[in-house]
């Protein structure tokens, strides 16, 4: 089966991503093809837009997506139906000692998958150009290249939500759910999973963005009792307090980790930290800024320079510990339909930290993202 479908090409890195007519061949007996309703844009995909993850071009980006099943493979028949409602992950293996031990974030084989790949059968590409060279176009990023109106999708990056939840939702509602794959369950896993922030307890969160936003909001869910937002955008501190920050900061500079402590003296500083920014100097003042036994979390990927000074002493005696995650240690079909409930609840409310573009406004949606306008673009099919 051939699909011609509108898509996000990235060219070469450094450039701005162009709307172009591909064809996709598929789905293969272990995918399934999805028609997108949205897609959210992440920091990962600026990254690799920016070329600070090499790999080769013309490819589509896209890895935060909600939409409806339209063809399934032939190894998938019993587990889907067309129509059922998805939201779009990573992917994973499945067999290997991380797969099976709930740490699918770990998959031995996460870099090959999640990485663009050729999508080639028999030497021919499975997506290509809609133009009479029919060049080829790399995909399968994240699983799913989802910056399309139709995706490939590998089996274990979908999470049939009308399967685990019941549900029919409403489009633009299921549009709202784009960023729970990876930008929403990266920052409810790290406070649930990774850290393990507990009722009554401190937490710091440096970068306000949309990872950031959720820590704050799965911190208020179990209730720790001082949650502070860090951050440089004035609007995102604001947005912060209305989520369940109880203090914001804008950044303080020099004095950033001691005006931390300060707000939470009863363990000589935080009991948990997430650096959601990746970068050096904001992570050193996380680590500096915890309490006794706290536990600071790197999420951001750093652009540049990815080393850090630390106090190993200071470490040792306050019984401190520095670790970091990727996707919040998730196991996306158990957080992913608990996230669904918790939105329908009202309790995460991810709407307030998204604003909707049509896809063809991609870089403008980039544009406002990387000034800090908007927190979370999802763009829409
Ligand atoms: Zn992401
Ligand atoms: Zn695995």
């Amino acid at each position: 089966m051939e699909t011609v479908t509108d898509a996000l090409v990235m060219r070469n890195f450094g450039e701005d991503l162009r709307v172009e007519r591909v064809v996709a061949k598929g789905p293969a007996p272990d995918e399934v093809l999805v028609e997108i309703a949205a897609t959210g844009i992440c920091h990962s995909d600026l990254l690799c837009m920016s070329g600070n993850l090499p790999f080769p071009t013309p490819t589509i980006l896209g890895h935060e997506a909600a939409g409806t099943v339209a063809a399934v493979g032939t190894g998938l028949l019993g587990s889907y139906s067309v129509g059922d409602q998805v939201i779009l992950t990573f992917d994973s293996c499945g067999d290997c000692n991380s797969c099976k031990t709930d740490h699918p974030a770990y998959c031995h084989d996460f870099t090959s998958r999640n990485a663009p790949s050729d999508l080639s059968d028999d030497g021919k590409p499975r997506l290509h150009m809609a133009t009479p060279d029919a060049s080829p176009v790399w995909g399968k990023f994240f699983g799913q290249s989802s910056f399309a109106r139709y995706a490939l999708v590998s089996s274990r990056s979908i999470i049939n939500i009308t399967a685990s939840c019941g549900l029919a939702l409403p489009r633009e509602e299921l549009q709202y759910l784009a960023p729970l794959g990876c930008g929403v369950q990266t920052g409810f896993g790290s406070v649930m999973n990774s850290l393990g922030v507990t009722a009554g307890s401190s937490l710091a969160v440096f970068g306000a963005g949309a990872v950031g936003l959720s820590a704050i909001m799965a911190a208020k869910a179990v209730g720790a009792s001082i949650i502070i937002a860090i951050d440089l955008v004035e609007s995102r501190l604001a947005l912060a307090k209305e989520l369940g920050a109880t203090h914001v900061l804008l950044n303080s500079g020099t004095t950033l980790a001691q005006d931390v402590k300060d707000i939470a003296p009863v363990d000589r500083g935080v009991r948990f930290a997430i650096d959601t920014t990746g970068v050096s100097s904001v992570i050193e003042a996380m680590v500096q800024s915890l309490g006794l036994m706290g536990k600071a979390l790197s999420v951001g990927m750093a652009y540049a320079n990815p080393e850090l000074k630390i106090d190993i002493n200071q470490m040792i005696m306050s019984g401190q510990s520095y670790l970091g995650c990727i996707e919040g240690d998730s196991v996306p079909d158990k957080i992913i339909p608990r996230l669904v409930e918790e939105y329908r609840n009202g309790r995460l409310p991810v709407d307030k930290m998204a604003r909707m573009y049509p896809y063809t406004e991609c870089n403008r949606a980039i544009a406002d993202m990387r000034s800090g306008k908007t927190v979370k673009p999802i763009l829409v099919w």
